[in-house]
């Protein structure tokens, strides 16, 4: 009853909503298949998104990696499991006769983990498709949707469908499959031979992925790789990334006496390691927000040329940005977000010493802990400007101890400090725009869409493939395909339907064009 309900919402709306996406071009062979195949693309992305998908679910990865298997076997790609020392990765190939490039498609079927109770739906794998507004908008559309409800003539795109995996990063997946169909159909095909990988372990930082490159090497051989995941720039415009920041992290620890220590009848006397750290901190960051670490920013050449023109013409929401955190004035080091996201950050994530509130106690704690990351850039590796920041501190006067400071250290040295560095850092990837490969999907994009993508020199964040990006030594580019108000990794994923459908339009441009 409520699914007929939503059926006739459906079509009530389908009047309404005839132009809002079509716009005044008119419209390509692609986009009018996408149009009339509407329910067998939502019918097969709600198939997939009903198999369960958390990495650490053995049996049901198996299932959602054989299933895939199935789909991208039907539109002719040779498919195959390969094994890992972890999950399966799915892969497939197709030969275009005449090709003479060859791209990787990658995305991930895996998803995170899942707070069912948190879900405003009974099952974060039992996809529900709402109107805009989201959920807590009453009953209607809160009715569990199957795949025997993919039986709409269409969708308003506004819609939105709502499970684990929604957006990240099972809609890349099925708009691959269709995309391939849709060219098919309107009498084209890819112009490029294609490989695809789908990992299964993307969202546990892919620890199997690196380690198979050995094992699978002739296999991921392309040109260039295209990974499909991640948000579009909120405009909702045919996006291209060139590259994202890498990471390290650590622990900072400022020590003090072996145990706290009454703050009345030592105070003035005994040095605070809060105090300390605080006054440590501040000397690596000036008050506009700019790094003091000898050598930080060194080897970053000035962003010139294209590369400029590039970041100019990204749209600036940095406004709404803005207002959205409750922030009046960003820092001052640099001025745009888009300038401040092509340098390494030093950012204090967290702080703890002793306690605050309820549980403060009258004393000079016995450490001071701050928790730091540093996003990298291409010319930044982590192991060099972790150095850096050593030599930083050993400047300030301290001793960096490798293990909490035993007596003779404690004896010896005034200052003591340790740093935890992670072991697992993820250096950063970047390819140029005016790479011969990058420039053909940015040509592609053009002529499918009538206007230049949004082109992002890099993401702020960090892909845990990068590693493999780079241990694979040929370029890859990000075409994020999905809507930037998603939800992905919390409770309520979801997807807008026109972002899907426009999804389709998306990498039958980057394969076909
Ligand atoms: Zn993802």
């Amino acid at each position: 009853m409520m699914r007929l309900a939503i059926a006739m919402l459906a079509v009530a709306l389908l009047g309404v909503r005839a132009e809002s996406d079509q716009g005044q071009a008119p419209v390509s062979p692609v986009k009018a298949w996408v149009a009339a195949n509407q329910p067998a693309l939502v019918r097969e992305l709600i198939e997939l998104l009903q198999i369960p998908n958390v990495a650490a679910d053995r049996s049901n990865i198996r299932r959602n990696a054989e299933h895939l298997r199935g789909m991208l076997s039907r539109r002719g790609f040779t498919a195959e499991l390969l094994e890992t020392a972890g999950n399966p990765l799915v892969y497939g190939e197709m030969k275009v006769p005449g090709a003479t490039r060859t791209l990787l498609l990658y995305a991930h079927y895996d998803g995170q983990p899942v707070d069912a109770k948190a879900w405003q739906q009974p099952d974060p794998f039992t996809p529900v498709l709402r109107p805009p507004g989201g959920p807590g908008r009453g009953q209607t559309g809160a009715e569990p949707l199957t795949a025997a409800d993919g039986s709409l003539e269409s969708y308003d795109p506004d819609w939105r469908l709502y499970a684990r995996s929604a957006a990240d990063d099972k809609a890349p997946i099925v708009a691959i499959c269709a995309a391939v169909d849709a060219l098919r159909a309107t009498g084209r095909s890819p112009s490029a031979n294609l490989r695809v990988i789908l990992d299964g372990e993307e969202e546990a930082s892919s620890p199997s992925l690196v380690p198979a490159i050995g094992r699978y090497r002739d296999k991921l051989a392309a040109d260039l790789m295209v990974i499909f995941d991640g948000p579009m720039h909120s405009s909702g415009r045919p996006t291209l990334v060139y590259g994202a920041r890498g990471i390290v992290t650590f622990n900072l620890i400022v020590y003090g006496p072996r145990a706290g220590v009454h703050s009345g009848n030592y105070g003035n006397w005994v040095p605070n390691p809060a105090q300390r750290l605080a006054t440590l901190l501040a000397s690596m960051k000036d008050d506009d927000g700019r790094v003091q670490v000898r050598g930080f920013y060194d080897g970053i050449p000035p962003i010139a040329g294209e590369e400029r023109a590039m970041l100019d013409a990204v749209p600036d929401d940095s406004a709404t940005v803005l207002k959205t955190f409750g922030i009046a004035a960003p820092e001052r080091a640099f001025e745009r977000l888009q300038d401040a996201v092509q340098y390494p950050t030093l950012n204090v994530r967290g702080l703890v010493s002793a306690h605050v509130g309820a549980g403060a106690r009258t004393i000079i704690p016995d450490r001071a802990t701050a928790a730091i990351d540093v996003r990298l850039v291409k010319e930044t590796r982590s192991a060099d400007l972790i150095a850096r920041i050593r030599a930083h501190i050993r400047a300030q006067g301290y001793e960096l101890v490798d293990s909490d400071p035993d007596d003779e250290a404690r004896q010896r040295h005034p200052r003591l400090a340790r740093m935890q560095v992670s072991e697992t850092p993820t250096e950063a990837f970047r390819t140029a725009p005016s790479d011969p490969q990058a420039r053909l999907v940015a040509a592609a994009l053009e002529r499918a869409f009538g206007a230049p993508p949004v082109r992002l020199r890099t993401l702020g964040g960090t892909v845990p493939i990068a590693p493999f990006i780079a241990a694979l030594g040929f370029p890859a580019v990000l075409v994020p395909t999905v809507n930037f108000d998603n939800n992905q990794h919390e409770e309520n994923e979801n997807l807008r339907l026109g972002h899907f459908f426009q999804a389709v339009e998306i990498v039958a441009a980057v394969i076909g064009g």
